[in-house]
């Protein structure tokens, strides 16, 4: 078999936003002309693509495939208006499907699962808010819908790019190693500018994610892989990513010992640590906080540190000594 050294095609578009860039990638291998991931749905995010195509030569036909690493609006916008023009198969973990195709019972159960998990954490009215803007995205959810056939990525779906599961930031996250070229497409796995949130979510039977902790495993995985670059979703390319993954691994610890430190002085409740900790964030980014401290509580709780007790309905957290 002819072997075709992977060339790749960055596509970067920038935003003001703390994220910096939406970035998408132009592969070409021996499993032809990729794009893995596929930006935001706007024009300025599509004239930056047909640039990019230009700029090095390629056409929309060119392509033989698009690879998605998660279901977030900013990874799969362009989707929609690829296919409508050069209809190519979409690759898509598994776990996204449910998601990116607006499983209306799955987002109704979801609904359910924030309105119960708010409660648990003590948020009180904030939390009933919160599940009032879900119930009204619910209409916004229909029209994300994305319109292409989706096909689960298996083990094998290509020959020179190997999927790994890297669940946290997102339930459905995956990122694509080429041991042979030892480069990653990175998704949000790892952002070298920020650290990327693990946000809290349902699986597909509403049981709670355990985010951070399955982040925290992810990143280890990452880690274990050779690469000399990885190709992130958002800023700049890495180059170190061991060390970076180091340095985020201790982000996650040090986040805890401080959520720590306020239980043993005395706070107990998700949404009083939320607001002692982040204040005005509270109510701006309520489910981006709740996120981050549900999570760390989750990470404190497995490693022995906390404990905790129901008490009509609302979880109360303890340091174990
Ligand atoms: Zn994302």
């Amino acid at each position: 078999m002819s072997f075709l050294p992977t060339e790749v095609f960055p596509v970067i578009v920038p935003t003001r936003s703390s994220l910096k860039s939406f970035n998408f990638y132009i592969v070409k291998n021996e499993d032809g002309l990729s794009l893995i991931d596929a930006g935001v749905n706007t024009t300025k995010c599509w004239e930056f693509f047909n640039q990019a195509l230009e700029d090095h030569g390629f056409t929309l036909d060119d392509f033989d495939q698009i690879i998605l690493t998660h279901n977030h609006e900013d990874h799969v916008g362009l989707v929609d208006r690829i296919v409508a023009q050069h209809d190519i198969p979409v690759y898509v973990p598994e776990r996204s499907i449910h998601r990116l195709k607006r499983d209306r019972s799955f987002f109704q159960m979801r609904i359910e699962f924030f309105a119960e998990l708010y409660k648990e954490m003590g948020c009180g009215e904030a939390g009933e808010r919160q599940v009032e803007k879900l119930k009204e995205a619910v209409q916004y959810h229909e029209e994300k819908k994305l319109h292409a056939e989706l096909t689960a990525i298996g083990p094998d779906t290509f020959s020179t790019l190997t999927p790994v599961e890297t669940p946290g930031h997102s339930p459905d996250h995956m990122i694509f190693h080429s041991s042979s070229e030892k480069m990653i497409f990175g998704g949000d796995l790892l952002l070298k500018h920020i650290s990327s949130n693990a946000l809290v979510e349902p699986d597909r039977k509403g049981n709670r994610i355990r985010t951070v902790l399955e982040h925290e495993r992810s990143l280890e995985r990452c880690a274990a892989l050779d690469a000399d670059v990885v190709y992130a979703g958002h800023g700049e390319l890495i180059r170190d990513h061991r060390e970076l993954i180091e340095k985020r691994l201790h982000g996650i610890q040090r986040k805890a010992n401080r959520i720590l430190k306020q239980i043993q002085s005395g706070i107990h409740t998700a949404s009083e640590l939320a607001q002692t900790m982040y204040q005005d964030k509270y109510e701006i980014q309520f489910s981006l906080v709740m996120s981050e401290i549900i999570g760390h509580l989750d990470y404190l709780e497995a490693h022995g540190k906390v404990e905790k007790e129901k008490r009509d309905g609302v979880c109360y957290y303890s340091s174990i000594n």
